[in-house]
């Protein structure tokens, strides 16, 4: 197991409905030792990628992002949700939240992100995919290009990844959780 896979195993809470919570280190409260880690891990599986410019969702994906961004010396960018916009100044994806159950309207202005630019899209969880295809939709609409998407913990067991990497964008995950079981407290990763 890597570090994060046994911190998800030392602290995650595996719950009803494939939702696995890892509030007391990652999303909630955050262990900055541990993000760091998570950052450093990205910036090695991406570094030969050219990447001109780091993307992330708010709020969760925003700890990690920072933290890459240091590794690769670059500025990152927050997809915003917002309910009021004016579309002429930023790029627009609705955004349909797994834990929530409700669709979001994310933005990122106009100015962040450049034709040209070589994005790398960064996340905490990937399930089903919304979330990242709202944020390929948005580096596409600003005819810049996703070089590369590095996610904390994907849920194997959930269409997102295999959804992506069908669509050919290179996509790598600290940890892959292939199952778990909430009732005996198990958690399967991909070797
Ligand atoms: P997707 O859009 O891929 O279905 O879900 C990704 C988003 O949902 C992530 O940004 C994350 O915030 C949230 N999410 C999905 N699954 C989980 C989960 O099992 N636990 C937690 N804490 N968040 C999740």
């Amino acid at each position: 197991m890597n570090f994060l896979e046994e911190r998800i195993v030392r602290d995650g809470i595996v719950k009803e409905g494939n939702v696995l919570r890892v509030d007391s280190f990652l999303n909630h409260q955050m262990d900055v030792s541990l993000i760091d880690e998570i950052g450093k891990e990205l910036y090695e599986r991406f570094k030969d990628a050219d990447i001109t410019k780091i993307l992330t969702i708010e709020a969760s994906g925003i700890a990690i992002a920072y933290a890459a961004a240091r590794y690769f010396d670059l500025p990152f960018v927050f997809a915003k949700k917002s309910k009021s916009v004016n579309l002429d100044d930023v790029y627009s994806a609705d955004v349909e939240s797994f834990t929530h159950k409700c669709v979001n309207k994310v933005v990122v202005s106009k100015k962040f992100i450049s034709k040209g630019d070589r994005v790398l899209i960064i996340d905490d969880f990937l399930a089903n995919g919304c979330a990242l295809m709202g944020l390929i939709s948005l580096v596409e609409a600003a005819e810049a290009q996703v070089v590369g998407i590095g996610i904390a913990i994907e849920k194997g067991f959930q269409d997102g990844g295999e959804k992506i990497r069908a669509l050919g964008y290179r996509l790598e995950s600290v940890a892959i959780v292939d199952s778990m079981d909430s009732e005996n407290k198990t958690i399967r990763f991909r070797q």
